[in-house]
């Protein structure tokens, strides 16, 4: 069996339907919702600015094997670097796993998903973290992502909602993330472990760290890392962009 287009995005290994912006990569309807956001966020003081958009499975495997190896920090909730050195295998992947995908199953695969910051908020040689405390009530990201709260909740997010609103025991509460529900959607009812296992099979990369405790857990990390996320509110899931 091998791999539809359709999967290929899913999975981070088909660039086609992707436009670049200032060094980012988002589907063109993800671009137009976008900026009525940031034209929206503008207006109420804030400069939403994008940390990270579309990720391909190349660069998802690169940050994984990295983050396996200690070549890239670990960090736990209290945004401590996690010693690695310390832990079994299993405990070191759902370790990586609270903010980094396994290659293959980030939403940032698809070109519809990013994480935003506030530029107005910081100085501009400021290296924004995606940290919990940037986003917190009481960090120099909080006001924005209040104001996101409140547009979320009354329908006028332009689409666009948190999948990782809160913790659910699998990935921490990233409130810097955001999805483009309308086009995130079918995505992720197509995303399984059986798929995810193809693209491992099929993947040109190889090397993938930790692969055989990845493999003989698979289903139940894939069901608590993968598949436990917030559903879009309706009105996010129906937005129509402006003709
Ligand atoms: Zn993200």
């Amino acid at each position: 069996m091998s791999l539809s287009v359709f999967q290929r995005q899913l999975l981070g290994l088909h660039e086609n339907a992707l436009q670049a912006r200032g060094g980012h990569r988002l589907q063109a309807p993800v671009w137009a919702a976008l900026q009525c956001l940031t034209d929206a966020a503008f207006e109420a003081g804030f400069r939403l600015k994008i940390a990270s958009a579309y990720r391909s499975y190349e660069r998802q495997l690169a940050i994984w094997n990295a983050k396996l190896a200690g070549q890239r920090p670990v960090f736990d909730d209290d945004d401590q670097v996690v010693d690695l050195a310390t832990l079994s295998d299993v405990e070191c992947i759902r370790c990586v796993l609270r903010f980094s995908a396994m290659p293959g199953a980030s939403r940032h695969h698809w070109g519809t998903d990013l994480d935003i910051f506030d530029a107005a908020a910081v100085d501009d040689d400021y290296r924004v973290q995606l940290s919990l405390a940037e986003v917190d009530a009481a960090g120099p990201f909080g006001p924005l992502h209040e104001w996101l709260d409140e547009r979320i909740a009354v329908g006028e997010s332009f689409g666009f909602y948190r999948p990782y609103d809160k913790d659910r025991g699998g990935v921490a509460a990233e409130r810097w993330h955001l999805s483009y529900a309308p086009l995130a959607m079918p995505y992720e009812q197509a995303s399984s472990a059986e798929v995810l296992r193809l693209a491992w099979l099929e993947s040109e990369y190889g090397g993938l760290g930790a692969r055989e405790v990845l493999d003989s857990q698979l289903e139940s990390l894939f069901e608590r890392f993968v598949l436990r996320v917030a559903e879009p509110p309706e009105n996010a899931l129906k937005y129509l962009p402006p003709a």
